[in-house]
């Protein structure tokens, strides 16, 4: 195991990514507590997985919220190793000329406050435990970080700035502490939409065709599996793979920063030409 005795605190742990991450965090030998908003899947979780998770029902809107998931790792797991800021929301692709003039200031503060205010307060609340640990932080970013079209102008901003949080978070708690990102391409998990434009019951991963974007718009040309996604987070927690990376970002998204003009993909031919 990679992450022996690790505790290790997640924001958004109880569906898609973030489940993952839980489930494969404790196959490394981590201690994982969760803070989210979903009471019945944390409840699921603490039994399925009893003793080794802890979850606190709360908004990452809160930096109490945020306070009183950082205490509860430390009380049950004795210390905090390691701050996945990963809770998030999505915009379903609303285009500056589509957001509703109406609704244009709630829906930002609803996004922003989700995306990028829950991770800084996420980041507040766990650096005094994370300095006393050596520990570190990993946020969730997207595609969306680096590339528009993966999301409207909110999603896109919001990615955008937590990039930002990272890298200076990654200047402003070194030697002390490592702060890094995964940056992770599209994934058929239950993301929501904003509920002050009424998207909050839709699921990205069930309302949308990711497999056919996917398939023509990526050079690796499939969707992959939530799971796949989970490797880059344990080298980034990792105290001997991870210990020399910090202000990194991990980019798993099939490639989309090298999609060719001719073709998405260069050797689609290459298997038929080196059959034997
Ligand atoms: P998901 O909806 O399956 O999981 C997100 C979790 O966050 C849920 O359990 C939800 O209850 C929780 N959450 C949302 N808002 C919250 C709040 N205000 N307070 C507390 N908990 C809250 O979605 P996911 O796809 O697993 O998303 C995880 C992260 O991955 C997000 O940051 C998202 O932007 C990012 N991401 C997702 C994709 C994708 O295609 N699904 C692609 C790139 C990045």
């Amino acid at each position: 195991p990679q992450l022996d005795q690790q505790s290790v605190l997640i924001t958004g742990g109880a569906s898609g990514l973030g489940r993952a991450i839980v489930a494969r965090f404790l196959a490394e030998g981590a201690h994982v507590t969760i803070l989210d908003r979903n009471a019945d899947a944390l409840a699921e979780m603490e039994r399925e997985y009893e003793g080794r998770v802890a979850g606190l029902i709360g908004d990452v809107r809160s930096l109490a919220a945020n306070e009183a998931a950082v205490s509860l790792a430390c009380d049950r797991f004795g210390k905090l190793d390691c701050l996945i800021a990963n809770a998030g929301i999505w915009d379903y692709d609303v285009s500056l000329v589509d957001l509703p003039a109406s609704a244009i200031d709630a829906a930002f503060d609803e996004l922003f406050s989700i995306n990028t205010k829950g991770s800084l307060l996420a980041m507040k609340a766990a650096t005094p435990a994370l300095v006393r640990a050596t520990g570190s932080i990993i946020l969730t970013l997207s595609n969306a970080a680096f590339y528009p079209g993966g999301g409207g102008m909110l999603y896109t901003a919001s990615k955008h700035a937590n990039l930002g949080l990272m890298r200076q978070a990654a200047y402003e708690l070194a030697p002390s502490v490592r702060v890094n990102a995964v940056a992770p391409g599209a994934i058929a998990t239950n993301l929501r939409g904003l509920a002050t434009l009424g998207q909050d019951k839709r699921a990205i991963g069930s309302d949308l065709p990711l497999e056919e974007y996917l398939k023509v718009g990526v050079p690796l040309a499939r969707l992959p599996d939530v799971a796949e996604f989970t490797g880059a987070y344990v080298l980034l927690a990792s105290r001997k793979d991870g210990a020399v990376a910090t202000g990194a970002v991990i980019q798993i998204d099939g490639g989309i920063g090298v999609r060719g003009l001719a073709g998405v993909s260069g050797g689609t031919s290459l298997a038929e030409r080196f059959a034997e």
